[in-house]
């Protein structure tokens, strides 16, 4: 579902992606591990073209969206994005969030854009939420709004960018249980996390990446549970 062949990204003179390769399989989870500033979040940002890579080949879901000729906001309607910050609309309740861009974006009418929403927000555990507005919930309520607002455009691949690092750590676990969930569900996910535990018992493969290139990438198993390098067990012994 996403390929990404020889990806570079330089922000002037800096060098954060330096020959990037993997790929996601369809129904596939992915984790993406490794230091801070080691080029996570542009990686992510490169898939979705929310940063023009300065190198390298993206493909998406069999669309080639480094080719210039793109259509790029109909490649990026099929991407979910979740992110540390939920960037939900305060001025909407849960529901109206989850609907906006249904019926912007989809054109879908109120009542259809309402009925996927509300199953949506079954999906994350939330069916009691709809007319609660972001400030009357919590942290992890906020996030799985934000994840379900994501499953409303029907997304063919989710991409998370460390989903629960900004969380209350008591919050932490009911959103890694609809990561779960949707894992479960087959949905294709590229996880950016620290959350070692999430990234062993979900993922089927991790990523390890250090000073903008991967230092080796394998199952949760070979990755987490034997690495080969040095770099990586100088991470893991910090994060575990
Ligand atoms: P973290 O774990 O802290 O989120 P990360 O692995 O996600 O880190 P990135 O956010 O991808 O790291 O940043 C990698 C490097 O690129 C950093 O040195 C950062 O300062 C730099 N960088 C990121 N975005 C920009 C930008 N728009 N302009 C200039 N430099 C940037
Ligand atoms: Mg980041």
């Amino acid at each position: 579902a996403i390929d990404v062949r020889g990806l570079r990204k330089a922000f002037g003179e800096l060098e954060v992606l330096r020959g990037i390769d993997f790929s996601v399989g369809r129904g596939e989870v992915v984790c993406v591990i490794g230091p801070s500033g080691s080029g996570k979040s542009t990686l992510l940002r490169c898939v979705n073209l929310l940063e023009e890579p300065s190198a390298g080949r993206v493909t998406v879901a069999g669309t080639e969206v480094t080719d210039p000729d793109v259509d790029i906001d109909r490649v990026r309607r099929r991407i979910g994005m979740v992110f540390q910050s939920f960037n939900l609309f305060p001025h909407l309740t849960a529901l109206e969030n989850l609907t906006i861009a249904q019926r912007r974006v989809l054109r879908r009418d109120r009542a259809e854009a309402e009925r996927i929403g509300r199953a949506n927000l079954e999906r994350v555990g939330l069916g009691d939420k709809a007319t609660a507005y972001p400030a009357q919930l919590s942290g992890g309520q906020q996030q799985r709004v934000a994840i379900a607002r994501a499953l409303s455009m029907d997304p063919e691949l989710m991409l998370f960018d460390e989903p629960t690092s900004a969380l209350d750590p008591e919050l932490v676990g009911d959103v890694l249980a609809v990561m779960r969930g949707l894992a479960r569900d087959g949905m294709t996910m590229l996880v950016v996390t620290h959350e070692m535990s999430f990234a062993r018992e979900v993922a089927d493969r991790v990523v390890f990446m250090d000073g903008g290139v991967i230092v080796e990438q394998g199952t949760p198993e070979q990755v987490v549970g034997a690495p080969r390098h040095e770099r990586t067990r100088t991470f893991l012994a910090r994060v575990l």
